[in-house]
């Protein structure tokens, strides 16, 4: 019998979130201050995944709560028109990585089972990946954002769509269009269903 790690993982998310905040299997969970598990309700129709927390997401132990996380929340009640309080909010690595450098392969595989669990929980209808870190760990695609961006891809039968990061629309604010774009499609997708 083959062993998945999933199997061992607490099913509710009160008791995974626990199991992730005494983590400390890679590197990266010497220097945090908090895990950042994620937020939102155990039924959410929309999963959106980033990559990490941010300084801000470190001192306050909150998925998207600095600059990025303004514009992200404007993007999900502005452009989707849902309340950000309905979706579930999360990231590929729970914990800061220094300088916010990208995790490396293995600190990705150590934390992943913990994203796998909470998407086996939640079962969202679609999860938006937000940049190439998350949307090239969840999906099989070589696809720079910028040509992935405006389709849609699957997840072990979740639909999948990929966007821009908020903090490269920060830095890029010419891409916010595509990004509006993404988030109709998001909002059409939710109406199908
Ligand atoms: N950037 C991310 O990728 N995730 C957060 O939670 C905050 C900023």
């Amino acid at each position: 019998m083959k062993e998945n790690i999933l199997d061992y993982l607490p099913s509710d998310l009160e008791a995974l979130k626990k199991v992730v905040k005494a983590c400390h299997v890679c590197e990266i969970s010497q220097s945090r201050q908090h895990a950042v598990f994620g937020e939102g309700p155990d039924n959410a129709r929309l999963m959106i995944i980033a990559e990490a927390p941010g300084a801000k997401e470190d001192e306050l132990g909150r998925p998207f709560v600095g600059r990025s996380g303004e514009l992200l929340t404007k993007m999900i009640e502005n452009a989707i028109a849902i309340k950000r309080e309905s979706v579930y909010i999360s990231n590929i690595i729970k914990c800061r990585p220094p300088n916010n450098r990208n995790p490396n392969s293995d600190e990705a595989a150590a934390c992943l089972p913990f994203l796998e669990k909470q998407i086996e929980i939640i079962k969202p209808e679609i999860i938006l990946c937000l940049g190439s870190v998350s949307f090239h760990y969840l999906s099989d695609s070589a696809l720079s954002i910028s040509k992935a961006r405006g389709r849609v891809f699957d997840f072990r039968g979740i639909k999948l769509v990929p966007s821009f990061h908020p903090s490269y629309l920060l830095r890029n604010p010419s891409a916010k269009k595509e990004a509006y774009f993404d988030m109709l499609l998001i909002k059409a997708l939710l109406a199908q269903t």
